[in-house]
Formats: structure tokens, C-alpha cells, sequence
């Protein structure tokens, strides 16, 4: 499995043959590797943790663009049907679906999933987390969330070996907060911390996440770098 960042959220997974994209915030995303989506040679599916504008994205371009599959919740999944989109697998938290050789799983978060139309809110469901299970390994991908104890539930399910852990703090949790779901309810071997640096308003620092850990290696990727797990 070949784990690539794409700054903030957004990740390019591919495995078992499929090219996954987790919230590809890219256009206004300053750390978007740029020039990357010349190199997608397709893309399947495009995964969504929630409905925030910086994780939905160019979803509905790229969907449209590559012919690509959204799975997502399901009121976010009605969203981008109103957009054009067509291709869905709609689900909810606590749900698994297998497409392609690959397991999606909708896990909890805590957070909030809304986007803003004409100064007045949408509801975009419930905000959640994905394990993403392909030839064997499992990846977390925490969304935008606060630690919680049933992290230790899903480690525990669905055995994740590698997590993407927010850490920029001010909408999710920061460095002392994600170590201690890292170190106390999650038992990940590689850890990458996300959600961090996008912006001046993101100021957990990784490496201070880093020190704190004490289970599992945090990898800090720079964007457009990949990880081979
Ligand atoms: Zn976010």
C-alpha cells in the first residue's frame, strides 16, 4: 500500500489496484502539492470524512473529471448527486462497504459537518472517521476530531496499522491531545500527523506531537511525499 499526502487531510491511498483519494482539498489548499493531479493516471473512489469545505474540496470536479465513486455519508452523498455526481456508495457511521478488493468502514468523530450557503448553514450529516482495509493493512484516518475514548473500540475492531492523526489543534485535537489517543486508545505502528500548517490559524506542531508519543513511529511527511507500508 502506498500512502501519499497532499497537505491538510488530503491523501492519495493506492492499493490493491485502486486509486483512493481521502478529501482532496486542493484548489486554495497552500499546501497542495501542485502539478500532482497531472500525474493521476485515474482515480476509483474519493472518500469524505465530512462536509467542511476543506476537506469536500474539488470532490465533485475530480468525481466528474476521472468517473470516480464518492463514498461518503449519506447526506453528503445527496450533496454532490445535486452537483452532478453519480456515482455513490452512500453509508453511515458504524457501516463497512467492499468495493474492489477494498473495505471502507465509517467510524465516529467529533467534530461538526456543514457547509455554508448563502450565509446560512446545510446540513452535511455527521462528521466521521474511515478505516481503509486493503491486502491485509488497515489505515485510520481520523477526520477533524477531539480524542475519545472508543478509539480503543476501533482499534480494537478494525486493527489499524497506520493512523492519520489530526494535530493542529484550534478545530481538532493538538499535539497533547492526538498523543494521548496515540499512546493511551490507539496501538498504530506508523503514525502520520495531518490537519497541521495549512494555515497560521493550525498551530499544533508535529514535532511536538512527535516527542509526546511514545507508541507507535510518527512519520512527518512533506506534501506529495509518500509512505510504502
Ligand atoms: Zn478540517
Amino acid at each position: 500500500m502506498r500512502i501519499t499526502w497532499l497537505g491538510h487531510a488530503a491523501f492519495h491511498i493506492q492499493a490493491a489496484g485502486q486509486d483512493i483519494l481521502i478529501d482532496p482539498f486542493w484548489t486554495g489548499n497552500p499546501k497542495y502539492p501542485q502539478g500532482y493531479e497531472d500525474r493521476l493516471t485515474k482515480v476509483d473512489t474519493i472518500v469524505l470524512t465530512h462536509g467542511h469545505e476543506d476537506h469536500l474540496g474539488d470532490t465533485v470536479r475530480l468525481a466528474k473529471k476521472f468517473g470516480a465513486t464518492v463514498v461518503a455519508q449519506y447526506e453528503i452523498c445527496m450533496f454532490v448527486n445535486g452537483q452532478g455526481v453519480e456515482r455513490l456508495e452512500p453509508m453511515n457511521t458504524g457501516g463497512c462497504i467492499k468495493r474492489e478488493g477494498v473495505r471502507y468502514c465509517m467510524v465516529p468523530a467529533f467534530h461538526s459537518s456543514a457547509v455554508i450557503r448563502d450565509g446560512t448553514p446545510v446540513t452535511m450529516g455527521d462528521p466521521a472517521g474511515f478505516v481503509i482495509e486493503a491486502e491485509g493493512t488497515a489505515v485510520y484516518h481520523a477526520g477533524d476530531t477531539c480524542v475519545f475514548s472508543d478509539m480503543a473500540l476501533i482499534q480494537r475492531i478494525y486493527r489499524p496499522k497506520v493512523g492519520l492523526i489530526p494535530v493542529g489543534d484550534r478545530f481538532t485535537m493538538g499535539p497533547e491531545t492526538a498523543a494521548l489517543a496515540c499512546n493511551e486508545f490507539l496501538d498504530l505502528e506508523v503514525i502520520v500527523p495531518i490537519h497541521w500548517g495549512t494555515f497560521d490559524l493550525l498551530h499544533g506542531d508535529p514535532h511536538e506531537f512527535a516527542r509526546r508519543v511514545r507508541r507507535g513511529r510518527v512519520e512527518i511527511l512533506e506534501p506529495g511525499q509518500s509512505l510504502e507500508v
